[in-house]
């Protein structure tokens, strides 16, 4: 594209458009009726504030679908757009009575991208488009102030160079401390003429010794250019992993807002400040944030220099700060969410740059929706879907006990205090670089990610870190907001550290902190520990709001929620949290301690031997023996659950592992009786082992989780589950004997077909009515069967002939839909299959459901045809996943059954599954 004189001198945005083109660019104040999806969340909010009445400088919005259009046709701007665009620019001029590209009286423009779904930080600006450096000059000149047109050019090359050309902004970033370390002073704000000149020619010859390309003068030519970036900035790397980790669609796009520039920096009187409507913290109801006198709002969220509370500003500029006090209470009534605003004073008068729904911990949100209930501003189902539903999760996140800070308070061990600026506790060794944290994570290591500050290139790390550690920024500095949202302990601007990140090490006085080194971190109070700080659990009774708003999740919600718990204190703990009884008791799970293993492993040799040779009463009362041992402590570990869950539900899974997960494996008994032989050693040990290797060597298999597991189990070794249902029903007796209700639902694993369902059911009973004979008033139990292979769905019609109740094991109903086995699909290829959009999601966490989906579907179809009294649920890792909640609703299940920390989430999810089936869907809150 050319930028010839006539393009520029042209008419009015209505009056060029042919009447055949699309519109692609909307002023602020004729946008009316276009929301989000076409403006991008910014520039709809820009619009709306400007049709509020609020002091919006005047500007436009090139739409997102221009950007897709853009894409669509391999980066040629869409015809109409550019005359669009320049007649939008000629109405600037005229609002502002400015001139573009005139060093007279320069309209100087900000071009910001702002997609639908916020991406704080993740996508690309432009301030002081139109400059050059007679305009610099002529600027500096009009203020009575040349280092301020030369700071303005000074900017715009580095942002311009930056997001146009790709040169790396660090290296625009050490440039400029060498300099304040050259000037000896802190702030560019203080670096004075000569400084900025010789940084600007610097600034130029980075560019060019780049060859990435030229800032033009031409204002029109600039831009074209960042229109361009802008859009490109869509598809980057970390936009695209930013999206990715936060399930934002990839055909969006992005429109670019570009908007007259107002300037923080023009004089003493000037600045630029980031609120909050409510403490994004904690949700109190006071206005929160932080402003910097003499600065561009990029300054106070870059975190090079630490601002200062919003409150001193009312002593500093008592107008303006009742005025932007006024703007947030309207704003937040307006949209009835926290809002997070943006503003600039220039020469003493306010001008709001952008509202956005605040990003805030999952304890604001909490708060903050049962606060607007209580106000009358929000219905209790707008509450409810006002929070995600991981959030409830993040709020029993652990935090640092209060004793054991005291400890390391008086031990000395407080090394430094700075913003808590993400609540939280986090104890961890010391990293410097985000690569370092994954590092770290991956190998099982909890970390603290030090850094001066961080940026979108830190985000991975942040992710992998327990906690986020900044020496600079304030409360809405970048790791601050990030951490908010991901859940993360968070102390920022903490001045007294100096942290050398590219030498690995930080320094607080005397002390120096090396990289592996253990630190603790509070996010609420700031402080910073040496060494390790204990970390408790926070017990959800002591969580009011989060207790209200789930009780009205409860009233809201059609699905139960059970949790999967093997022992009585899960159980307990799943009742605490909200759980309607257990769902599935993994049996196997009891014989995992060493002990117990021992006389699991005695069991099973019995159970071979009796296989081998059926008629010999000398194995056959081993056999017996054996099971009667494991009898003796399933029936107490029975008795602890259903005591924890009296009155309610409790799925208890027969055995499901084939039996030799439970012995040695064949090569570490071989090597033993190899090594044994070798050393011609000829005691008993030998002969164990070989008798040991010989049943091994029989009973492997090739692909075990296809092999002898589960139901096939129960009808070759129907002694186990014989055992396993007397334990049940003897201690169901023995409870209910102490006056509580035990509800036994015996379920039986892995079944595939109608035929093995009803002989397995026909053993149980039979076991049972032995076991209940004599007794008047037997306890009620009932059996059914986990769905589970993918032929068990479509013959779900006959399992329930024999089942009185489904559950729907999506954890192996996935691997054998799919046919990956879990642990080898993600380690070997689950990662790279979503990173490269074979699929959407790993199917382990989110339910696949066009596959996984469509036979859980199927069995319950079938399953409530034969016996419409079939109870249904899920009983896999889905069932703690907020998309695949809202699946199971849609099918009708009874309930989910997930582990009992995620009983909350599930009660939350359900409800907005609720709520959605009703048509009021979730417009949740950002998070990161
Ligand atoms: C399942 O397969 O979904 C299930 C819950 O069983 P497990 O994970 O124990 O195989
Ligand atoms: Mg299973």
């Amino acid at each position: 594209m050319t930028h010839t004189p006539e393009q520029k001198d042209i008419a009015p945005a209505d009056a060029i458009k042919p009447p055949n083109l699309p519109t692609w660019v909307h002023r602020f104040d004729q946008a009316e009726g276009n929301g989000p999806n076409l403006l991008g969340g910014k520039g709809a909010h820009l619009a709306e504030m400007t049709q509020l009445g609020l002091p919006v400088p005047p500007g436009f919005v090139i739409t997102t679908k221009a950007c897709l259009e853009y894409f669509e046709s391999g980066g040629r701007l869409p015809d109409g757009l550019w005359e669009q665009a320049l007649a939008a620019t000629k109405d600037l001029e005229k609002s502002t009575g400015r001139g573009f590209g005139d060093p007279d009286d320069p309209l100087l423009l900000s071009v910001r991208s702002g997609a639908v779904v916020s991406m704080p930080g993740m996508m690309d600006t432009i301030l002081n488009l139109g400059i050059d450096s007679n305009i610099a000059v002529g600027i500096g000149h009009r203020a009575g102030d040349p280092r301020f047109g030369l700071d303005l050019h000074r900017c715009f090359i580095q942002m311009y160079a930056n997001v146009v050309l790709g040169v790396e902004n660090s290296k625009f970033e050490q440039a400029m401390e060498k300099q304040r370390h050259r000037a000896g002073v802190s702030r560019n704000a203080d670096l004075g003429s000569e400084d900025l000149h010789e940084v600007i020619s610097l600034f130029q010859s980075m560019v060019e010794s780049e060859k990435a390309g030229v800032v033009p003068d031409d204002p029109y030519a600039q831009l074209e250019s960042a229109v361009r970036a802008v859009f490109e900035s869509w598809d980057t790397r970390r936009a695209i992993d930013y999206r990715n980790f936060h399930r934002i669609p990839h055909d969006l796009g992005t429109p670019v807002n570009v908007m007259a520039m107002v300037y923080g920096n023009a004089d003493d009187k000037s600045g630029s400040g980031v609120i909050f409507t409510r403490d994004p913290a904690t949700g109190e109801n006071k206005l929160y944030g932080e402003y910097l006198m003499k600065a561009q709002g990029e300054e106070v969220v870059a975190g090079v220099a630490t601002p200062r509370p919003i409150a001193d500003l009312e002593a500093e500029m008592p107008e303006v700060h009742r005025e932007l006090s006024g703007v947030a209470e309207k704003l937040e009534s307006h949209y009835r969410d926290i809002q997070d605003i943006e503003f600039t004073i220039e020469r003493g008068r306010l001008y709001i740059l952008q509202t956005r729904p605040g990003k805030r911990s999952a304890k604001a949100a909490v708060r903050f929706a049962v606060d607007l209930t209580r106000e009358g501003l929000l219905t209790k189902g707008e509450a409810v879907n006002s929070v995600e539903p991981e959030q409830v999760y993040q709020l029993l996140l652990p935090r640092l006990d209060d004793t054991s800070k005291d400890e390391a308070r008086k031990g000395g061990r407080l090394v430094a205090t700075g913003l808590g600026a993400s609540s939280g506790g986090a104890t961890g060794q010391v990293v410097f670089t985000a690569d370092a944290a994954v590092k770290a994570a991956n190998d099982g290591t909890a970390v603290i990610l030090v850094r001066s500050e961080t940026s979108a290139e830190d985000v991975h790390g942040m992710l992998a870190a327990a906690g986020v550690l900044t020496s600079r920024g304030g409360a809405t500095s970048h790791a601050a907001v990030v951490a908010r949202g991901l859940g993360k302990a968070c102390v920022t601007g903490t001045e007294s550290l100096e942290v050398n990140q590219n030498q690995g090490f930080f320094r607080s006085g005397d002390l120096t902190i090396r990289e592996s080194d253990q630190i603790s971190i509070d996010g609420g109070s700031g402080e910073v520990f040496l060494g390790p700080v204990a970390t408790i659990q926070p017990q959800v009774s002591d969580e009011k709001e989060m207790a209200t708003l789930l009780s009205w999740a409860d009233e809201i919600r059609r699905l139960e929620v059970r949790a999967n718990a093997d022992t009585k204190l899960d159980a307990t703990l799943a009742r605490e949290l909200g759980a309607q009884g257990i769902g599935l008791c993994r049996t196997e799970h009891m014989f995992f301690d060493p002990r117990r293993l021992e006389m699991m492993q005695g069991m099973i040799l019995a159970a071979h031997s009796s296989a081998e040779n059926p008629e010999d009463p000398a194995v056959r009362e081993a056999y017996h023996s054996a099971l009667e041992e494991l009898r003796e402590f399933q029936v107490p570990d029975f008795e602890g659950i259903f005591r924890a869950m009296d009155g309610l539900p409790v799925v208890i899974r027969l055995l499901d592992p084939p039996l030799h997960e439970f012995l040695p494996g064949y090569e570490e008994i071989l090597a033993e009786v190899v090594e044994l032989r070798t050393r011609g050693d000829n005691s008993d040990r030998l002969a164990d082992m070989e008798r040991l290797l010989a049943t091994v060597n029989d009973m492997r298999e090739t692909n075990p989780m296809l092999g002898l597991r589960g139901g096939r189990l129960g009808l070759m070794h129907p002694a186990i589950y014989e055992m396993q249902v007397r334990a049940i029903l003897e201690a169901a007796d023995n409870v209910r004997a102490q006056g509580l209700t035990p509800m036994p639902e015996i379920m039986i694993p892995l079944v595939a077909d109608g035929n093995e369902m009803s002989r397995l059911r026909r053993n149980l009973e039979e076991t049972a009515r032995q076991y209940q004979s004599g007794n008047d008033e037997p306890v009620h139990y009932k059996i059914g069967a986990m769905i589970e292979t993918p032929r068990a769905a479509l013959t779900a019609g006959e399992i329930a002939e024999s089942a009185e109740f489904f559950s729907i094991g999506t954890n192996d109903l996935t691997q054998m839909t799919f046919g990956f086995s879990r642990d080898d699909a993600e380690g070997k290829f689950l990662g790279s299959y979503v990173e490269d959009r074979v699929l959407d999601e790993d199917p382990f966490k989110v339910l696949d459901r066009p596959g996984v989906g469509l036979l859980a579907k199927i069995a319950c179809e079938a399953g409530k045809s034969t016996r419409p009294s079939l109870e249904l649920g899920i009983c896999g890792e889905h069932g703690g996943d907020p998309s695949s909640i809202e699946f199971f609703d849609t099918i009708g299940l009874d309930y989910v059954s997930c582990s009992p920390h995620r009983v909350p989430v599930a009660r939350l999810a359900a409800a907005q599954a609720t709520l959605r089936s009703r048509g009021l869907s979730n417009r949740g809150n950002p998070t990161v």
